[in-house]
């Protein structure tokens, strides 16, 4: 009957269109703005005297809002430190807010896993278990358990996570692509791979992460040192729509902010046809803007500061890397990306209703 197979057809196209670009990705996709949504820079790692930091929390906090941060958490290990009188003393309305946190900090055999639960409502425990698999989803369940957002910390500190291990948590959306501490391995080596190229490895398996760039601050004590972890090397740049740590907390789940060593950006826009990077650039910086695809091959590379790339729908996902002149980077979120099809021809109507009710089914699946 004409009048069911429209309904079908519109339901198709519907759904189609939300499939371009899926989940809640970064701008276009993020919960309705209405011109209010906001950047926030933050860092999610940082340790106070509280565990092995050297500054009291007063003087940790103290540092983040006198170098421009509008938010901070405190991630000490195995430690909720109170961020009550810190945010009576030094947190003021958008201006700048101290969020709860802890480094669940466990082992598996002689593997360090660590994990930081933000905004976690009590303390929680190290997680127990007879691998790494097991230890993480641990520690990642506890923090859940505790209605905090695990992100996964320095997965190549004492090589204790492998790509594997990582693509394999459940209920986990960050990890920590750039960390400032001067002994975790970002980069990778001896065989072991860097981080970005794990990164790829999962976001091309379908499973998506969001990398996130972290002080985790030790030493304030120290500046200029590049062996102690000081603070102001790794940060994130959420969009919320307010100051406040739920509304930070779920931008960041929903891969609306960037990660950054340095690099600031004016602008990040996702639509279902394409992504646009503007950097805003800074002194005498020159600056290249990369989107990469699948097995981390790069899709296109420009050298003006705001670039644009028009998705053919074959990528899986895109993802953005801004690189600067002097070593600075910025790491754009990934989207997905439909695999592109015949659907848009018009005379494949049984084509269409069937492979309509093929992504319904799945999207049913995934909820
Ligand atoms: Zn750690
Ligand atoms: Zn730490």
């Amino acid at each position: 009957m004409p009048s069911s197979i429209h309904r079908v057809l519109a339901c198709v196209a519907v759904v189609l269109c939300a499939c371009a670009v899926a989940g809640p990705g970064i701008s276009g996709q993020a919960p309705p703005t209405g011109g209010s949504m906001r950047w926030y820079k933050g860092n999610t790692h940082t340790h106070t005297l509280n565990s092995d930091g050297d500054s009291t929390p007063d003087d940790v906090v103290r540092w983040y809002r006198e170098h421009g941060y509008q938010f901070l958490v405190l991630t000490d290990h195995n430690f909720l430190t109170s961020v009550d009188g810190l945010n009576a003393l030094h947190g003021a309305d958008e201006r700048f807010l101290v969020v709860r946190g802890e480094e669940v900090t466990s082992r598996a055999g002689d593997k360090p896993i660590h994990v930081n639960g933000l905004d976690v409502q009590r303390r929680v425990d190290p997680a127990t278990g007879s691998s790494v698999r097991e230890v993480l989803q641990g520690a990642v369940d506890g923090i859940r358990g505790a209605s905090g957002v695990p992100h996964i910390n320095h997965p190549n500190f004492g090589w204790a996570i492998s790509g594997q291990e990582l693509q394999e948590v459940r209920n986990n959306r960050l990890f920590e692509i750039f960390n400032g501490h001067p002994q975790v391995n970002n980069e990778g080596g001896g065989g072991v791979p860097g981080l970005e190229e794990v990164w790829d490895r999962i976001l091309g398996s379908g499973t998506l992460l969001y990398g996130i760039a972290v002080d985790d601050a030790h030493h304030f004590k120290q500046p200029g040192n590049p062996l102690a972890s000081g603070p102001g090397r790794g940060w994130v740049v959420v969009r919320a729509a307010r100051l406040e740590a739920r509304a930070l907390l779920e931008a960041l789940e929903s891969g609306n902010f960037y990660a950054s060593t340095g690099v600031v950006l004016d602008d990040v826009a996702a639509t279902s046809a394409a992504l646009t990077v503007r950097v805003k650039t800074e002194g005498t910086s020159k600056y290249r803007i990369r989107f990469i695809g699948r097995g981390g091959q790069v899709l296109h590379e420009a050298t003006d500061p705001v670039a644009t790339y028009t998705f053919t729908g074959d990528e899986g996902y895109v993802r953005a890397k801004v690189l600067e002149s002097n070593g600075r980077t910025a790491w754009v979120q990934p989207v997905r990306v439909a695999r592109k099809t015949a659907l848009a021809t018009a005379g494949l109507w049984t084509a269409v209703a069937a492979m309509g009710i093929f992504v319904v089914a799945r999207r049913q699946r995934r909820a």
